[in-house]
């Protein structure tokens, strides 16, 4: 019986479901050795655990047919029995630290590896799904594995020689008893099976509701300020009461399942025994077998409840764990599609040709025809541009909000990927360049500052080597927020983040251009890095910035007139196209978009004054 409720598991799907897993071959195997004594305690567990029916069926017979020495063979089977349960105790505690050991590898492996792999992957990735999603189904999905892998595991080689050792010694008692006694272990099979699922469910949104509601609670002091402003307190309760509400109720759910499940599984097995009590207690009447038979045959029957559920469970954890390893694969298998040149054919020593090539020469970018087009989006976001930049130039690029200026600056360290044969940096070509060599060569400061919850040491010096703590507070005098750290209780130490200080826009965005400077790379890109700070303070720190580094090549896209004064070139763009290019003075007398901007600009500068 148990064989054919088995059976679906081992028909095709089983081996489909069985080839999601094949990326966890390389842990199965660096911890084959766990595994191996994991499972043989595992097997001398359950061949101990079959053996205990036999000595009470022994100590049974002897009570029957007594004897003067019945009193110290009792005893000696009193202390086989507890030798047996104190080495079963022994070595369930192996296989348990070894089994789910090696299934905690497998979660700590797989998260690394996706990780790691998520780390390479373009933009464009993280652009079309939210890191919020990736990040939930990650953890339950690496979970799902582990239970597999782990408990999975264990329950299907557990289940499988308990529940065959154990029929196997019944039907050696009684064959026709034995196939009667498992009439209902099919039904105890399948509801394991649809009780389990319904279990895991409920655990799953108890668990979702739950960070709900904490997120919840999180946001309402969060935003406990805006809150009191706009007299929300009573909404605001609302919100987080039913919230909770929702969160009782699907515990209750959950606990209602769980209080079925025990009672149920309950009624079908003691189906089994009374079978068994009624039939077997009229053979052992009759002395078809013995009253030590009768005793041991409940024992076995007693000990298959665990693998008959097993057979359900186990489904279940391989099903789950299998479409989790189905999804996990198919993030591991996008490719990065921003990747290393391949080397050409004829350099054997696998060396990148153009890494040896680079020229003495650092900070010369050239473009020539470049056109870029958002994938889904109707218009070029670049119209074939042209730009020379030579070493220790400063070139400002400016132009309204969507012209393409975010768009141009981030082709450079490849952030954006374009086509061969259109972007040079110090004359190579970049998609020739390793993507190591040419993002070490920039400094590159985006719109948005972010910040890791980390010190503002390790923010700013970001796991680079020999950056000393002259070099690290030369930049953040440069970056002008030096004296503001220095004013803080635990100064370059302090704590970001959720659980630290809290900076403002400015603050933050002076942060992370100290972190471009730090290293001081022959290139320099600003875009619009500064647009948190009043026009004085900006100046000031441009004028910093560009001192130290008058002899290196910075790329600065601004907003601020004041800002761009500053820059030997000016280059304008226009709904994605150079349109312009000049000193501010010889641009002003063009009478073209950039004298519009700048009008506008100088409008808005005096009324930020005024206010
Ligand atoms: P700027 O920095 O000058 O404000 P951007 O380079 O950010 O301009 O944008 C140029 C154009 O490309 C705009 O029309 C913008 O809508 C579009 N764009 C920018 N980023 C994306 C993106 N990730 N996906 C699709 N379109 C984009
Ligand atoms: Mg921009």
């Amino acid at each position: 019986m148990n064989s054919r409720a088995a059976k679906p598991i081992f028909s095709f799907p089983f081996a489909a479901m069985l080839k999601n897993f094949q990326p966890l071959r390389v842990y199965f195997v660096q911890n084959r050795w766990a595994l191996v004594i994991g499972l043989l305690s595992l097997l001398l567990v359950d061949l101990l655990q079959v053996i205990i029916p036999l000595v009470i069926k022994k100590a049974i017979d002897l009570l029957v047919t007594q004897t003067p020495e019945t009193g110290s063979l009792l005893f000696r089977q009193g202390g086989i029995i507890v030798a047996i349960a104190l080495t079963i105790a022994m070595f369930r505690y192996v296989w348990r630290r070894l089994i789910l050991g090696h299934s905690r590898k497998v979660e700590q492996g797989l998260r690394n590896r996706m990780y790691g792999h998520l780390q390479t992957l373009p933009l464009s990735f993280f652009q079309k799904t939210k890191t919020g999603d990736l990040m939930a189904r990650a953890i339950n999905d690496i979970n799902a594995v582990r239970m597999a892998s782990g408990m999975g595991l264990v329950a299907l080689v557990d289940g499988s020689v308990l529940g065959i050792a154990a029929i196997g010694f019944m039907m050696s008692i009684d064959l026709k008893l034995t196939l009667i006694a498992l009439i209902p272990a099919p039904v105890v099979v399948i509801l394991t099976k649809i009780l389990t699922r319904r279990m895991s469910k409920g655990f799953e949104t108890v668990q979702s509701t739950f960070s709900d509601l904490t997120e919840r609670v999180r946001e309402a002091f969060a935003g406990i300020r805006v809150i009191k402003a706009h007299n929300r307190e009573a909404w605001e309760y609302t919100r987080v009461k039913t919230e909770g509400e929702r969160y009782i109720a699907e515990n209750m759910k959950l606990a209602k399942t769980l209080a079925v499940f025990f009672p149920v599984m309950t009624i079908f097995t003691n189906a089994g025994l009374a079978i068994v009590i009624l039939l077997g207690g009229r053979y052992a009447i009759s002395g078809s077998i013995t009253p030590g038979d009768f005793v041991a045959f409940i024992s076995y029957l007693n000990l298959l409840t665990w693998p008959m559920m097993a057979m359900g469970w186990v489904t279940n954890l391989l099903q789950r764990g299998s479409a989790s390893m189905r999804r996990i694969n198919r993030i591991l298998e996008e490719v990065p599609d921003i990747t290393d040149p391949v080397p050409s054919q004829g350099v054997s020593d696998g060396t990148l040709p153009e890494e040896s090539n680079l020229k003495p020469v650092e900070g010369a970018i050239e473009i020539r025809g470049l056109s870029l087009k958002y994938p889904g989006q109707g218009d070029d976001a670049l119209k074939n541009i042209c730009l020379k930049i030579n070493t220790s130039e400063t070139v400002a690029v400016v132009g309204r909000v969507g012209s393409g200026k975010s768009t141009l600056l981030q082709v450079i360290p490849r952030l954006l990927d374009v086509q061969e044969d259109t972007v040079f940096v110090d004359g190579s070509d970049i998609r020739k360049i390793p993507l190591k060599t040419l993002r070490e060569k920039i400094g590159f400061v985006s719109q948005e500052a972010f910040l890791f919850s980390d010190t503002i040491r390790n923010n700013v010096v970001f796991g680079r080597d020999g950056i000393s703590d002259q070099d690290l507070k030369d930049a953040l005098r440069a970056a002008g927020i030096l004296e503001e750290i220095q004013g803080l209780e635990n100064g370059l130490d302090t704590m970001l983040g959720e659980r630290g200080t809290t900076l403002s826009g400015g603050q933050r965005q002076r942060l992370t251009i100290a972190r471009a400077l730090v290293g001081s790379f022959p290139f320099l890109i600003l875009d619009d890095a500064l647009s948190m700070v009043d026009t004085r303070t900006e100046e000031g720190i441009l004028n910093q910035i560009l001192d130290r580094r008058s002899n290196k090549t910075n790329l600065i896209v601004s907003h601020r007139v004041s800002t761009i004064r500053r820059a030997d070139r000016i280059v304008v763009l226009d709904r994605g196209e150079r349109v312009e290019e000049g000193t501010h003075d010889s641009l002003i007398a063009l009478g073209g978009v950039y004298a519009t901007l700048y009008e506008e600009q100088i409008q808005e500068e005096a009324l930020e004054k005024e206010t």
